[in-house]
């Protein structure tokens, strides 16, 4: 599954980068996928990342993720 980040909607916690450096980075404000790692949806963490995103902005195969 794809992992993604809407960069219109981040808000920039750094979260998602700080919890997962190896999939997503941070830069200028905003998360974001790194290159070469979008199928990275599977994870567990990933999932559980997206879940807590606190602006909603990581999708899984473009979708919201809810807890
Ligand atoms: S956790 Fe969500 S709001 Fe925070 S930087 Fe990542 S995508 Fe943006």
């Amino acid at each position: 599954m794809k992992v993604s980040v809407d960069a219109d909607v981040c808000y920039g916690s750094g979260e998602c980068a700080f919890r997962a450096p190896a999939v997503f980075g941070f830069e200028e404000g905003y998360g974001f996928v790194l290159p070469g790692r979008a199928e990275s949806g599977d994870d567990e963490l990933i999932r559980d990342i997206a879940e807590r995103c606190p602006s909603q902005a990581i999708r899984i195969d473009g979708k919201k993720v809810t807890d």
